[in-house]
């Protein structure tokens, strides 16, 4: 993308007729390739470079995500950027501002800090605002192309004014309020309308903080699918909520996300909504240190597979997050993770009908 820039500043300064012309050819012919690839390709948004300050022997994985970029890099049909950070005006459109400041000056009391898992820091923060950005950036690549992803994100504890389980801000609240004030600016003139959104959060912990922010909220519809046993043990009831028991496999598993999503549609017969949330937790696999299911790998792809074929005959866009993944062998967390994306990029193809 930034050698087609270049390539174009090249054009505007060539003299036609001189002996730039051979490389006007060549710069042309640059741009129809980039031009191509693009076409085919989906877009993936990581953020990676931000790291994150942790203590020896802390439990949050936080190196899959320079993992599952590396894993990803150089594979044909997919567009992967480094993520731009979300700004403060944007974070406040899910949180309070007076949360917003705590996390941006340094200002989170040591329990607030406990609850979220993390020390703070300020790469902490520069963190946290890249991976809004990465769900942000995903969501209207979505809106263009069928399908965005995110990397990482779904990072769903986290409530209007505080954050917990390794949640600093709530991405796909943030998200969800943008791409609503975007397309509501887009369309004001000509055809007023309001963008209805679906959280659909299959990761294995309830999606307490995404339900809190949307409780009154009749736009942004939320589904959880999860352990019951397990965190967090206050839940916040979602639009839908599915509770499975310990130890859940695929069959189960399956046949109750045919349920929910039989149902999230039922409830949308009127109006469905023009943009999912997707957050593809891989903590539900039966190597997760931290899930209480025992889904199998194959289990877990047919699960992406089914949501992203329903959201595809609908013609709803889906912007994708990974949200969490604690495998005790932190590689098979990472091999879930690119085989939902390898099922995302399945769908795009599907979606923008292009050549595999
Ligand atoms: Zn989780």
């Amino acid at each position: 993308m930034q050698r087609a820039g270049g390539s174009a500043q090249g054009l505007v300064h060539g003299r036609p007729g001189s002996q730039d012309e051979p490389c006007r050819g060549r710069l042309a012919r640059r741009r129809r390739d980039v031009a191509r690839d693009n076409a085919s390709s989906m877009q993936a948004f990581a953020f990676d470079r931000q790291t994150l300050p942790l203590p020896a022997g802390h439990r949050f994985p936080a190196g899959k995500y320079r993992l599952l970029r590396e894993r990803l890099a150089g594979r044909p049909g997919l567009r992967l950027t480094q993520a731009p950070p979300a700004s403060d005006g944007e974070l406040a459109l899910a949180h309070t501002p007076a949360y917003v400041s705590a996390v941006v000056e340094g200002h989170l009391d040591a329990v607030q800090q406990r609850e979220i898992g993390f020390p703070w820091s300020p790469e902490m923060v520069e963190r946290s605002r890249h991976s809004v950005g990465a769900t942000i950036a995903a969501a209207r690549a979505a809106l263009g192309e069928g399908i965005g992803v995110n990397l990482g994100g779904g990072t769903h504890h986290a409530t209007a004014d505080k954050g917990a389980g390794y949640c600093v801000f709530n991405d796909t609240a943030v998200a969800a309020r943008l791409m609503q004030a975007e397309w509501h600016r887009a369309r004001r003139r000509a055809h007023p309308s309001l963008l209805r959104i679906a959280v659909i959060d299959l990761d294995v912990h309830q999606g307490n903080g995404t339900a809190s922010i949307f409780r009154d909220d009749d736009s942004v519809f939320t589904l959880s699918i999860h352990a019951a046993r397990n965190f967090p043990f206050r839940k916040e009831p979602s639009d839908l909520d599915v509770d499975l028991p310990d130890g859940c496999r695929d069959d189960a598993y399956l046949d109750a996300l045919d349920g929910a999503l039989a149902e999230l549609w039922r409830r949308h017969h009127a109006a469905p909504p023009g943009l999912i949330f997707y957050l593809a937790g891989a903590d539900p696999h039966e190597g997760d240190r931290l899930g209480r299911l025992k889904l199998s790998a194959a289990g877990l792809v047919e699960r992406d597979r089914r949501v992203l074929a329903a959201a595809r005959e609908r013609g709803i866009p889906v912007a994708l997050s990974m949200a969490g993944g604690y495998g005790r062998d932190i590689d098979v967390t990472v091999q879930l993770q690119v085989a939902t994306v390898e099922a995302a990029w399945a769908s795009w193809r599907q979606w923008n009908n292009a050549q595999p």
